[in-house]
């Protein structure tokens, strides 16, 4: 019997979950598990703030940065990396992309046009953090940057330095060593929920960055309403992976105690309409094992409502509007920050 894509993944993220997790405590095992305190402020004041899969995340008393706790440690979050769960998921990830989708152009100009708006130029050296495949970094070389890249996929490495030259890197800040004030530009998109010691990387940032640099940094709002109805449901709360789950608020702290400042906040909200979040109740995300049980008369009404709300024009309406509300309240499910160098 030949498995569909989606069933691959999910026992293969079964059996990486089994691996880690002691089914008798439903807790890390301890040679998996680290345990600490607040990556923004240090404080270890917690409160539990939702479970997923016995992945637990808290929330901090002091500064309300949410993070997981206990997190796989070094060798385990390395393992499953570069383990069958990760190869699967990059099959369409990575694999077979060859070209940015019209949605991913889109952000990135609008990020690039953001970061050059601001700046009022479009020269200097800009480096990306996780350039994947280099659809930004091609951009942002057009624009006129000297384009840099840190990308730890090999293949996506190197595929981006064929089109775009050896100045991208197959490895990680701390190893790239960059020389001080080399940089007038740092981009992370998607990638500052994945980063385990948060506060190192903004000080090595700041070392490698000029005076006046700009670092733009794009990551899940987990003060979005779409987290707000759905919680631990959405596809992003993912243990594995995204160890902090960042705010407006948590963001402008780590930056300014790692000395930048906050010039701009923006909010994108393309995965929120209410279909989105009725269907969180009755379609479990790719992300989950264990999804919480829908009380069945709730599952019914939602996916009476769903259909409902597939028609034209509540579709169309449902698409536009939730996310232009979602933006304007400044809970849009995307937070962008972008802050200069102190
Ligand atoms: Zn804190």
């Amino acid at each position: 019997m030949t498995l569909t894509y989606g069933e691959r993944l999910k026992n293969a993220l079964a059996r990486e979950h089994a691996k880690c997790f002691d089914p008798a405590t439903k807790a890390l095992r301890p040679e998996f598990a680290q345990h600490i305190d607040c990556p923004v402020c240090d404080s270890p004041r917690k409160e539990l703030f939702f479970e997923k899969d016995w992945f637990t995340f808290s929330r901090c008393l002091d500064c309300s940065m949410v993070y997981l706790d206990p997190r796989l440690n070094d060798r385990a979050t390395y393992e499953f990396y570069n383990g069958e769960w990760n190869a699967i998921y990059n099959e369409t990830k990575f694999d077979d992309v060859a070209e940015p989708s019209p949605l991913d152009d889109r952000l990135n100009e609008e990020n690039l046009r953001e970061i050059i708006r601001f700046r009022r130029s479009a020269r200097g050296n800009l480096l990306e953090i996780g350039s994947a495949k280099g659809f930004f970094l091609r951009k942002a070389s057009e624009a006129g940057f000297t384009v840099h890249g840190l990308e730890l996929n090999e293949r996506n490495c190197e595929r981006t330095r064929r089109d775009l030259g050896p100045t991208i890197l197959n490895t990680d800040l701390s190893s790239a060593k960059f020389a001080a004030e080399t940089f007038d530009v740092v981009y992370m998109r998607d990638v500052f929920e994945h980063v385990p010691n948060p506060k190192t990387m903004l000080k090595e940032i700041a070392r490698i960055a000029r005076p006046g640099c700009v670092v733009f940094v794009e990551v899940p709002n987990i003060r979005g309403i779409i987290y707000r109805l759905v919680g631990a449901r959405h596809v992003c709360v993912f243990g594995f992976e995204h160890l902090n789950y960042w705010s407006a608020a948590t963001l402008g702290l780590v930056l300014r105690r790692c000395g930048f400042e906050v010039r701009r906040t923006t909010y994108q909200s393309l995965d929120f309409s209410l279909r989105e979040v009725l269907r969180a109740y009755f379609t479990p995300a790719f992300t989950t094992l264990h999804p919480p049980p829908t009380r069945k008369g709730v599952e019914r009404i939602f996916r009476m409502l769903d259909r409902l709300w597939s028609r034209e024009p509540l579709n169309s309406w449902d698409r536009r509007m939730a996310p232009a509300l979602a933006n304007c309240l400044r809970a849009g499910s995307v937070v962008r920050v972008l802050a200069e160098k102190t």
